[in-house]
């Protein structure tokens, strides 16, 4: 899309105390507001609350935002959340970023000025990539769960377990007659002496 058409908004989260206390939320918020393409910025407490959805819904529909960028944790937490949130306002799921300041930020360092220093970049890089993104669709397709491990070493047979609690159809190929590698030929291993075989 034209950059000049792009309107983004973007959501700087505390998570209570766990964001707040580490990065300068207000001042993150601030700073996004002087990037291209940015239309409105907020802070909120609880992103991921109903009210913290809300506010997005609503900006859409006020706004037309066409991009959203959520400033929080890490998107294997919360980032169905927040394009469900931006689908139920019309707006395809796929224009919605995420910048994790929690886990890649305020959670590993006991320097706010740095932490807000990396919040800002984060946040940037966020805005900076949503404006290229594309209308994705979901599409379902037929296919056969059953997976191929290559190696009978110790790998081998781990990710072949795992594969089968998972409920994989397991197909394990070892080039040798028996399995279990290097490991096999080991006689006990440190620190527990269990027998390696
Ligand atoms: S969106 Fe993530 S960072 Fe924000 S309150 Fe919820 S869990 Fe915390």
């Amino acid at each position: 899309m034209n950059l000049s058409k792009v309107k983004t908004g973007v959501y700087v989260c505390h998570c209570g105390t766990n964001i707040a206390s580490m990065v300068d939320v207000a001042g993150v918020t601030e700073y996004a507001r002087s990037l291209e393409g940015v239309t409105i910025t907020r802070e909120y407490t609880y992103m991921c609350s109903q009210p913290g959805q809300e506010l997005i819904k609503q900006d859409i529909a006020e706004h037309g935002l066409n991009r959203v960028v959520v400033a929080s944790c890490s998107p294997l937490m919360h980032e169905p959340t927040f394009r469900r949130a931006c689908q139920e306002a019309g707006l395809n799921p796929f224009f919605c970023q995420m910048a994790n300041i929690r886990e890649h930020c305020s959670w590993v360092t006991d320097d706010r000025e740095k932490a807000t220093r990396k919040a800002s970049s984060l946040v940037a890089a966020a805005v900076k990539r949503v404006h290229y993104h594309a209308p994705l669709e979901m599409r379902q397709v037929a296919m056969t769960p059953a997976a191929l491990v290559i190696g009978g070493g110790i790998a081998g047979i781990e990710s072949a377990l795992r594969l089968a609690d998972a409920g994989k159809q397991v197909y394990l190929v070892e080039r040798e007659p028996s399995i279990g590698g290097h490991m096999a030929q080991l006689y006990k291993t440190f620190p527990t002496l269990d027998c390696s075989a």
